[in-house]
Order: structure tokens, then sequence, then C-alpha cells
């Protein structure tokens, strides 16, 4: 049966550089054959040979909703029936962009875009245009996508490689880009004191989760607000991953709130969820800073396939669908299973810790909390990728990464749990061996 994967792979491999689309999927980091899968029903992903796994990955977020929901299908395949694309605007953007807004009121106006990467590189251009700056400060083991400005010490695919950022990206494109540690709020007081009045802004992950979830320390996505206005930057929340995943208004909904927050970005970036799983992002924020983009304004930013029926259609069946009793399942369903995952590992004895924003979680193979990119490298990535493949054996498909997120959904009810509660004690036993 495993065969028709490895057949598959070999013939990739003729064609697709290492036989993937995007680096993670590969398995370089756990080793072994990536699983093909032909389709995907509630938490369940099925293999080209036929053989179903538990998911932990829902396409790394958008299947909030479980996979192929019936109303997100049905919303797609109707409106493939009146056309896969115009070119043209939609009645559609519209109301996926009052969706946004009724569920996080800073993002006053919204550009469509078709990935996340678009989505922070955009948000990153319309800052520089916005501030009349250059420098733009990340955090390393922060991931905003593939763009070159942003793609120094990324975490995600990156971190999983142990590239230093990427070769082809030149020296000029990351010239102007500030690499600090995450939750060193010294470190970005200290850079501003200096060079504060060159940042056009601040981008960060509302709550890491491509370094390994590294939630933000208490303070910290305050502290960037407040020293970005006092420079007159902007601060960039990069909710692609968190954004409507981790409740209806994201990561920035958990943390400020909503009615009354505590702080606000200037500009948010969208991607995973909003899109109910077809290819669609969005950059939302400030009217203001917004109106700078074309036609208005003299940022350029364009997309032919921007703003897709068929990826509207999505994100507004999900949005719709994904109300307060999802995201209170989802949450009660992570915390079963972070519970769970800790017993196992802690009866095999197994040196690990377990990490949460919101219904996000992962696990570390260490001692200790991480709370920057240097203490999640600092892991047992080797035990993780046994753990990882005692787990696939058993029929359970967690993310073939250490520094990636476990990702639930609204169709992971208790027997869903249960049977993944029941692989646990043997992959955290491999975990300990040093042998599976
Ligand atoms: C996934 C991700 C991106 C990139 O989105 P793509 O659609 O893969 O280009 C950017 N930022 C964060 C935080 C992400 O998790």
């Amino acid at each position: 049966m495993v065969a028709l994967n490895e057949d598959l792979m070999a013939r990739a491999r003729q064609v697709i550089p290492g036989g993937v689309s995007s680096p993670v999927r590969a398995f370089g980091a756990v080793g072994g054959t990536p699983v093909f899968i032909q389709s995907a029903s509630g938490a369940t992903v099925r293999d080209v040979a036929g053989r179903e796994y538990l998911d932990l990955v829902c396409s790394w977020g958008p299947a909030l909703l479980g996979h192929a929901h019936p109303a997100v299908v049905e919303a797609v395949q109707q409106q493939a029936a009146r056309g896969l694309s115009f070119g043209a605007p939609t009645e559609a953007e519209v109301v996926l962009a009052d969706l946004i807004r009724g569920r996080v009121p800073a993002a006053e106006k919204v550009r469509f875009v078709s990935t996340g990467t678009e989505a922070t590189m955009t948000a990153v251009r319309l800052a520089r245009g916005a501030t009349g700056r250059d420098v733009i400060v990340k955090f390393a083991g922060c991931y905003h996508g593939h763009s070159d400005a942003l793609l120094a010490a990324a975490g995600s695919g990156v971190a999983t490689q142990g590239l230093p950022g990427s070769a082809g990206v030149t020296a000029a494109a990351t010239a102007d880009t500030i690499v600090l540690e995450y939750n060193d709020v010294d470190a970005l007081r200290a850079v501003f004191a200096e060079q504060g009045s060159r940042v056009a802004a601040v981008i960060t992950e509302a709550a890491p989760a491509n370094m390994g979830v590294v939630p933000p320390q208490d303070g910290f996505n305050a502290a960037i607000r407040q020293v970005t206005r006092d420079a007159g930057a902007l601060m960039i929340l990069d909710e692609v991953l968190t954004g409507f995943r981790v409740g209806p208004a994201g990561w920035w909904g958990l943390e400020a709130g909503v009615d009354a927050p505590a702080w606000t970005p200037d500009l948010f970036a969208f991607g995973k969820v909003v899109g109910g799983g077809m290819p669609l992002a969005a950059l939302a924020g400030r009217a203001d800073v917004m109106d700078l983009l074309a036609p208005l304004g003299p940022v350029y930013q364009a997309g032919t396939l921007s703003g897709n029926p068929l990826a509207t259609a999505a994100g507004i069946a999900t949005l719709s669908l994904a109300d307060e009793h999802v995201y209170r399942h989802v949450d009660k369903a992570s915390l079963t299973l972070q519970a769970a995952v800790d017993d196992a590992l802690v009866a095999a004895g197994v040196p690990h810790v377990v990490q949460r924003a919101g219904s996000l979680f992962s696990v570390f193979f260490r001692d200790g909390a991480v709370r920057d990119y240097r203490d999640a490298k600092d892991q047992d990535t080797i035990a993780f990728g046994r753990f990882f493949h005692a787990m696939l054996d058993q029929g359970v498909a967690l993310p073939p990464s250490a520094f990636e997120a476990w990702f639930l959904s609204a169709a992971h009810d208790d027997a869903v749990l249960e049977r993944i509660i029941a692989a646990l004690p043997q992959a955290a036993r491999a975990a300990a061996a040093g042998s599976r």
C-alpha cells in the first residue's frame, strides 16, 4: 500500500523540485516518504493508497470547519457554474470585506490578494510608501511568507531546512531589514532609540506559530505598538495564521479585545482561514493608509486572480459558519489534546514543553519554556521525527516538522480525539526510545 506513495514520490521528483510544491511537504525534517493525499473529509485525509489519517495539519490552518465542509463545497460549486474568474470587481468581495471588518473593526479597508506572502509583501511596501522610510524590523523565527525583504531569519520551512535565509536574496533586499529576537522588548527599544526615525514598520506574527508556538509575553505586542507610534512608524500584525482561527477576531481580538482594544496595529495581514481552503489572502487596516494603494494612491499592487470568485465564495461560507460555537469547540478540543500529549510524554519520561496560543499549540522536545527562536532551535528534532512517524504509523498525521503548530477543526469531535489520544503512548515511547 505504502508503495504507491513511494512510486508517486519517485515520479514527482522527476518533474517537480524535491517532488513538492512547498518545501515542508517533502518530509525533509522527519524523514520518510510524504503521504500523497487524494481526498479529505471532516477530520480525515485519505492517501492515494486508500489509507486514512486523522489530520492535525488541516491544510496548515484553513480547514477550521473540517475538510470539505458541505456548505463551503456547495458555495464553491455554485460559483464555479457561474464562472471561475472575471478580472473585474464582484459583489462577493464587498461581502467578504464587510465580514472581515465586522469581526475586526480596525480592518477599515481590505485589499484581497491570493497568498499570505503577497499580503505581507504589500503591507511592507505600503508602510514604506506611507512613511517615506526604508527600514523594516522583524523578529527571528517569525515567518511572513517568502518575499525577499522578509526572508531573513524566518521560521517555518526555512527553520526546518536550517537555511540562513535563502540563496538568491540579494544583500540589498534585506539590507533594510533589522532582525531582533522575539519577546525582547529591550532590543526593540534600543533599535528605536538609535534609529526609530528610519523605521517604516515593525512586522510581527500576532502570536508566532512558525517556529513552533511561541506566544507573545504580556505586553510585548503593546510595546511594539507604543514604540512604533512614538516613532511615526507603522505596526503590521501578521495574522495570516492566527486570523479567524484562534477566535472570531483572531489573536488581536483575544489579546487586545475588540470593543475597547488595548492596542491596535495600523495594518493586518490575513490568509489561510479567510480563504476557506482556496487561494485567498488580504491586507487590511487604517483607511488613510490603505487608500495609498493604487488606484487611489501611489503604492502599486495588483493581481489577475485577486479576489477570485471561487476563493471569495469559500471565504464567505467559512467565515459565515465559524461562529462562537466553532471557536469554543476547537478551544476545548485543543486543551484536551494538549493535556493528553503532556500526560503521554510525562509517562514516557520524555523532556518536553507544550506551548499554546489560543487553540494553536506545539510540542518542543526540550526542558524549559521557549520564548524566542534561539530557544526553539534548541530542541530534540530527532525525537520529534520518531514521535511523528509513530503517530503516522497509527493513522494520525501531525505537521511534519517540530517547528509547526498543530491544527484542529470543528470536525475533531470526541471520537476523533479519543483515537488520536490512544496513539500517543506508543509515540511517546518511540520518542523516548531512540528507535522506532
Ligand atoms: C502561512 C503564513 C504566511 C504566508 O502565507 P502563504 O499563503 O503561504 O504565502 C505568512 N505569514 C504567516 C504568519 C503564515 O503563517
